[in-house]
């Protein structure tokens, strides 16, 4: 195939050494096209960069040894089947042993020459020392030479060997004309960065560490920077193209609304009030994320806000990932503004299911007849028109992507206002890449007069002192959540040993709690029902209520001031955090009791850290560093290119340089039109995937 014949955007099927069958094979791991055959980069290395003479091994240090076989021997024990032979070079002998292979008898023979990466360690059954942790190892045909190097390891999937892989990738490689570059030759110069055909070249098969090292800097910081450019325009689609609504300084409504308030605000809280209400005063639309801890008080930011657009003569809309939380801040407001004339409205599940009610509500919204509207994602749906709406909060946002929280924005004709809020403490790194297009405010004291939460982690034989506690508690006027991971026994036996909600609320409303009224909840529930019960605990008149994590963000009832979490090793740091951010609501003390069996190993860890910590952030980082991003992201509804060398935690320095050289180049005078072709050409190169980067 000549050189300019060759397209990345052709099938992979007609990369030699790949085929139908195995370009078939290949679809399994999302790789189609020959530019994916390139992105799939190797899960790891491993070094054989150098010849161990047999004689110079080390015990318990990995050595890549070549020589020829003897004494092949198999040995059968009751569990085991125990191939071992003598290996030897021209320094000496070694025992090799390999465990429950035994299909090897038939290939290997006296003589056979084998290349073999393993660790030298000591067999106690024969006395002598013996290569038994193989990490790989080949026979070589006569005359075969050696290939050494760090060889790539590729993800696989059945039927696709690394062999395979390797072949294919060579030969990709050997055929495929040099990479272009897509940076600005300035931005490589200055910070230093290889050539992108270097880069994609070395990740593959790099010539040493310190190449692998450059190459996957060089590929984390395009995929960045990429994605970088695609939020920065995003931004600035929004803020300069589309003019916004223009609201009036804080007049007499916003003034009575907030003198109304049962408690004084914090600093940070009046800070970012103030911070909103200038955004909302200016012609540009508003794109701001509220962070704060769980409790820190978002919620009368977002009222406040909601009041200065109603002020304004425009209607707003507060969208919540749940309909317990949608049905809470819908009671709050009314509570709080109802007084004031301000109309609030709630559109949820319980609403659009019935027709009549769907239709009543839908009209309302659409007559401005509703001031504020409080919902789920039924918000969202087609059918809602608003009559002039102003302002969109999202609350939680980590629940819902950067597509929904567009699509809120687009019902309206002129650019509406946005706050997205989130109690989920997001790493920097993450806000950069996943709110790259939005301004940070932060909430970070806690209203005053909160008492720490007392946290603690007791095993399973220590529950009935638990409950008996949490009893006390109640009988002393106190209200009191049981989580559960699970709603019913699940079939699969491997979780037999968890308590399922409803097993829980049985046990537990007929024994130690018999004549206190109990509840349960959980996301099988139908949602009147939910309203239901979750009134009766916000109202204090049931006591206990054992739920699932449906209960995990926003609710706020400061009377509840104990929160048992059953089998609290099934839930992520993060998760445990929200949970118990329920309770430690009011100003009478609070505790969560963490109930698992698992003594050690990773689960007790975080139990333990959970124990010693409160500060949400420090909860965060760690589990992104237990978990992985994924639970931010959801299921990438983020809408942006997969990271596949990024790491949005180890590159954090390569994400700030990424962001930088991003914002450098864009505010250049045709910095738009540099990053609008390059788009172009590397749709047009690559395939479509290119061309979605700021679509999101
Ligand atoms: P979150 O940030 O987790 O959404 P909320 O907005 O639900 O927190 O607030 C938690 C609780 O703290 C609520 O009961 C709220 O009324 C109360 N609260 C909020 N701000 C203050 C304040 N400045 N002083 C006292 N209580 C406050
Ligand atoms: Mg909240």
């Amino acid at each position: 195939m000549s050189y300019f014949e060759f397209k990345f955007t052709d099938s992979v099927m007609y990369v030699k050494g790949v085929g139908p069958n195995r370009a078939k094979a290949m679809e399994r791991l999302n790789i189609f096209t020959k530019y994916d055959l390139l992105t799939h980069y190797p899960r790891g290395y491993e070094d054989q960069s150098e010849i161990t003479p047999i004689a110079r091994a080390q015990i318990d240090e990995q050595g890549v040894f070549v020589g020829k076989l003897s004494n092949i021997n198999l040995r059968e024990t009751s569990r085991l089947k125990i191939i071992t032979a003598i290996l030897t070079d021209s320094s000496g002998s070694v025992q090799v042993t390999w465990f429950n292979q035994e299909y090897l008898m038939k290939k290997l023979h006296n003589g056979t020459r084998i290349m073999i990466i393993g660790k030298l360690k000591f067999d106690s059954w024969n006395c002598v020392m013996s290569i038994n942790q193989i990490n790989s190892f080949a026979i070589l045909e006569p005359g075969e030479e050696i290939s050494l190097g760090i060889k790539p390891i590729y993800p696989l999937t059945a039927a696709l060997t690394q062999s395979v892989f390797r072949t294919a990738i060579r030969n990709l490689l050997d055929a495929m004309p040099p990479i272009k570059e897509i940076l600005p030759a300035s931005i490589i110069t200055r910070l230093k960065l290889i050539p992108l055909d270097t880069a994609m070249r070395q990740i593959h098969f790099p010539d040493d560490e310190q190449s692998l090292r450059l190459a996957r800097r060089r590929l984390a910081f395009d995929e960045l920077f990429l994605i970088q450019c695609g939020l920065m325009l995003i931004k600035r689609k929004n803020t300069e193209e589309k003019l916004g609504i223009t609201c009036k300084k804080n007049g007499a409504l916003v003034k009575k609304v907030f003198e109304s308030l049962p408690f004084q605000l914090t600093d940070d809280q009046l800070k970012t009030f103030k911070t909103v209400a200038k955004d909302m005063q200016s012609k540009l639309p508003m794109r701001r994320l509220i962070q704060g801890d769980v409790g820190s008080g978002k919620t009368v930011v977002a009222m406040l806000a909601l009041v200065k657009a109603v002020e304004n003569g425009y209607q707003g809309a507060m969208m919540a990932p749940t309909e317990i939380l949608a049905v809470q801040h819908y009671n709050n407001f009314v509570k709080m503004l109802g007084d004031f004339g301000i109309r609030v409205g709630l559109l949820s599940a319980k609403v659009t299911r019935s027709k009549k009610m769907r239709t009543e509500v839908y009209e309302k919204i659409a007559n401005h007849e509703f001031d504020i509207v409080v919902g789920t994602h039924a918000l969202i749906q087609d059918e809602v028109k608003f009559a002039n709406l102003g302002l969109v909060i999202t609350d939680e946002q980590h629940r819902f992507g950067v597509a929904q929280r567009a699509n809120l924005s687009q019902k309206s004709k002129a650019v509406p206002d946005m706050i997205v809020m989130t109690a989920t403490p997001i790493p920097r790194t993450m806000t950069l890449t996943v709110y790259g297009d939005l301004e940070v405010s932060l909430i970070k004291q806690m209203p005053p007069g909160r008492k720490p939460i007392k946290t603690s982690v007791k095993n399973i034989r220590q529950r009935k002192k638990v409950y008996e506690f949490v009893r006390e508690q109640i009988l002393k006027g106190r209200q009191a959540y049981v989580v559960c991971p699970l709603i019913e026994r699940s079939e699969s036996a491997t979780l037999n040993y968890i308590d399922p909600a409803t097993e829980m609320y049985e046990m537990l409303s007929r024994g130690i709690f018999k004549g206190i009224k109990c509840a349960l909840i959980h996301g099988k529930i139908n949602p009147a029902e939910k309203d239901e019960i979750m009134e009766k605990f916000h109202d204090g008149e049931i006591k206990l209520l054992v739920s699932t994590t449906v209960i995990e963000v926003g609710v706020d009832v400061p009377n509840a001031t104990v929160m048992v979490i059953e089998n609290a090793e099934r839930f992520g740091l993060s998760q445990l955090h929200q949970l118990r951010g329920r309770v430690g609501r009011g100003s009478e003390e609070s505790f969560c009791i963490l109930i698992s069996n698992s003594k050690q190993g990773a689960a007790a860890a975080r139990l333990d850290l959970m124990e010693s910590t409160t500060d949400g952030f420090k909860l965060a980082e760690e589990d992104l560093q237990l978990r992985g991003p994924g639970q931010f992201f959801g299921e990438s509804q983020h809408g942006l290119p997969d990271l596949k060398v990024a790491n949005v935690f180890r590159d954090v320095d390569t994400l700030v340089e990424a962001r930088n050289a991003a914002e450098s180049v864009l505010s250049t005078d045709d910095g738009l039109n540099y990053f609008e072709e390059l788009r172009q050409n590397l749709a047009l190169a690559y395939g479509d995937k290119f061309s979605q980067i700021n679509q999101a």
